[in-house]
């Protein structure tokens, strides 16, 4: 049995105003290099300044981590030569990096897994090259600045995933954390959250050869892009052959792995202290305020939900992963109770909606008073918990409160006998093949005659005359 090895390098866009070490504007999607000035296209002679905001959101990130942070970290030029970095150097930190040594725990459906992690520290991002092709049929290449200087957090794991899916799951949940915290919106489609992966595999304990693959621009890819590599190298081993110590890209295309180039030696940067920035000093004060300030995040909000409410793991975990979502969740129970309940509406048909009309939560029509008047109807047996997910859906659409739906559309459950009784009686009558298999011994027709009753009455019967009747009349014909 091969043992894939995984870890990952994850560059976390911090969502402050400016820049790391200038007043520019970090804000997306703007006209190129509109948002540049002398210190951050890196012109000789200026002085960086370190961003308060970048060290405080790096800072509550690294905690929310379970990282130590360090009372001193520093910074370092990382030289290197790319058209997209004038300077011919990043400023990052090296040797002590704003928080070490700290873990993320994941619910994966093996159950929890602690993943350690190694570091997270502070840098700049570079500018982004734009090659013919992509703008232009003529052969130029074009460089926007205005992402250079743009602050991240690099969070780097030890190898401890051994799945694909652990490693989709350690970044769904940092994604979800790091927009609890308000610090990213970690949306890796818009490169505010970016991915390299460490794989390698190995057999009866020998170090598997590790190859990185970088250009990730999505969960699925992260997943995609690992199934197929550890697919390729257990094949490569197989052969006999060695894995090749590179770095390797995701083609989104076709699905595969390809060669990029060979790994650098990490000595090749030639790191050496940054003389213009002074060492980073954090007091312990400074340390516990921002622990204060870090709610209740995602995965302790699941675990709590489960506890709490009795609710779903799945649930749980869907609602529990949005703020937005849990938000709401836990203002319709703290109201109207019935906590199953509102998570099964909610999943089932608002989230549903959601995902249909392209909307979010706070955009929904269907605040806590609609939801508690569902809830009544179906407590005092005015209407089913079937036709309540009619109700909803048509809440959801028109906006009109459930009552007045129930009203203007005669939803009110059928609770006279004897209007039950005739439909049982016809779904009896009409039916006799079901009929005699059910009285040859074949009990699971009975689901059968249920769904022909409530078709009959339009789906109003109450279930619990329903049944009472039905198993009466069937039982009548077996004596
Ligand atoms: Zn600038």
């Amino acid at each position: 049995m091969y043992k894939p090895t995984i870890g990952l390098e994850i560059h976390v866009q911090l969502s402050t105003k400016s820049k790391i070490f200038c007043g520019c504007s970090t804000e997306f999607a703007q006209e190129p290099n509109t948002q540049v000035c002398p210190v951050c296209i890196g012109l000789p002679g200026v002085l960086p300044v370190l961003n308060e905001k970048v060290v405080e959101y790096g800072t509550k990130l690294a905690v929310a981590l379970n990282m130590t942070i360090n009372k001193y970290s520093n910074f370092y030029r990382k030289n290197y030569f790319y058209p997209d970095l004038p300077k011919g150097y990043q400023i990052t930190q090296y040797s002590i990096p704003l928080g070490s040594e700290g873990f993320l725990e994941i619910h994966g459906n093996i159950g929890n897994q602690k993943v350690r992690i190694l570091r997270g520290h502070i840098e700049e991002d570079s500018g982004k090259s734009m090659h013919s092709g992509d703008i232009t049929e003529s052969e130029f290449s074009f460089i926007d600045f205005n992402r250079s200087g743009i602050p991240l957090m690099e969070i780097v794991t030890y190898p401890d995933m051994e799945t694909p899916d652990q490693a989709y799951e350690f970044l769904v949940l940092l994604r979800s954390i790091v927009r609890y915290l308000g610090v990213s919106s970690g949306d890796m489609e818009k490169g505010a959250m970016r991915c390299d992966v460490n794989v390698s595999v190995s057999k009866d304990n020998t170090m598997g050869t590790k190859v990185e693959i970088k250009n990730l621009n999505s969960f699925k890819s992260v997943k995609k892009a690992l199934e197929y590599e550890i697919a390729r190298q257990i094949e490569v081993l197989e052969k006999g052959e060695r894995i090749v110590q590179e770095t390797r890209h995701f083609d989104e295309h076709d699905g595969t792995t390809k060669p990029m180039r060979t790994k650098e030696e990490l000595n090749d940067y030639r790191y050496f202290p940054e003389p213009d920035i002074p060492p980073l000093s954090i007091s312990d004060e400074y340390v516990a305020s921002i622990k204060r300030e870090i709610p209740e995040l995602p995965h302790k909000k699941e675990e709590r939900l489960i506890s709490e409410f009795g609710i779903s793991k799945d649930y749980s975990r869907s609602i529990s992963y949005s703020q937005k979502l849990a938000e709401y969740f836990e203002d319709v129970v703290s109201f109207a109770g019935h906590p199953k309940e509102v998570s099964n509406f909610l999943m089932v048909n608002v989230v549903a909606f959601m995902n249909d009309k392209g909307v979010e939560i706070d955009e929904v029509n269907f605040d806590k008073h609609k939801f508690k008047e569902l809830l009544d109807l179906i407590d005092q047996k005015v209407i089913s918990g079937n036709i309540a997910k009619e109700v909803i859906d048509e809440s959801l659409v028109s906006g009109k409160s459930p009552k007045q739906i129930v009203e203007e559309k005669g939803l009110t459950q059928i609770t006279d006998e004897d209007a039950i009784k005739n439909a049982v009686l016809e779904a009896i009558n009409e039916n006799p093949t079901p009929l005699n298999q059910y009285l040859g011994g074949k009990k699971q027709v009975y689901g059968f005659f249920v769904g022909v009753v409530m078709k009959k009455t339009k789906n109003k019967a109450n279930p619990d005359l329903l049944n009472k009747i039905l198993m009466e009349e069937l039982n009548k014909l077996s004596s």
